[in-house]
């Protein structure tokens, strides 16, 4: 087995469903148990580091809450510069906002608007990508700057909501189910 295929494997070992949170009919993936395995954590960000998506980055784009954990680990380790993507009431100052409908229920998402400024190009990361909508419309607040997305990266993705379809730039997951 590839070094890749036994981190996929480590990493499916790791996570835990929750059937019906936070609504009925909906398996929740727990990332957060990644956590509490360090050299896993590490193994992730590493192989995550190696994606065309984030080398071709000039910054990373992380969306609230816990693509702020990857981001913020992925930013160290590449020294690149990490921007957060809030929901409402979170960011001070002049920002602009996206408002999209998630898996359960709707969300807006917010960029400080000068967060961009400096660089052109920009990855974006997820813990998970569900329906998409999350992901796209943080992509669209970008582009809609007249700035590039290199692509998103997620640690997993949930093939059957087809979620990639939403996004206009490449996608790559560590682990599908
Ligand atoms: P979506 O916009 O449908 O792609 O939803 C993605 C966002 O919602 C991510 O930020 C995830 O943290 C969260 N999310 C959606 N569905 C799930 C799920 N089944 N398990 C865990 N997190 C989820």
């Amino acid at each position: 087995m590839s070094s890749e295929n036994i981190l996929i494997e480590k990493l499916k070992h790791t996570l835990r469903d929750y059937p019906d949170f936070p609504k009925k009919g909906i398996l929740f993936k727990d990332v957060l148990t990644i956590l509490k395995n360090p050299e896993l954590f590490s193994e992730l960000i590493k192989e995550i580091s190696n994606y065309e998506i984030v080398r071709n980055s000039e910054a990373i784009v992380a969306i609230d809450a816990r693509g702020f954990i990857f981001g913020s680990a992925l930013s160290l380790f590449l020294k690149k510069p990490l921007i957060l993507a809030r929901k409402p009431g979170k960011l001070p100052g002049e920002l602009i906002s996206n408002t999209y409908d998630l898996e359960y229920g709707s969300n807006t998402l917010c960029l400080q608007k000068d967060s961009l400024e400096g660089f052109n190009k920009f990855c974006i990361i997820d813990d998970l990508l569900a329906t998409g909508g999350t992901a796209a419309a943080v992509e669209d607040l970008i582009l809609n700057q007249s700035k590039t997305v290199t692509g998103l990266v997620v640690v997993v993705e949930l093939q059957d909501l087809e979620g990639r379809r939403k996004f206009k730039s490449p996608v790559n997951s560590v682990i599908k189910f």
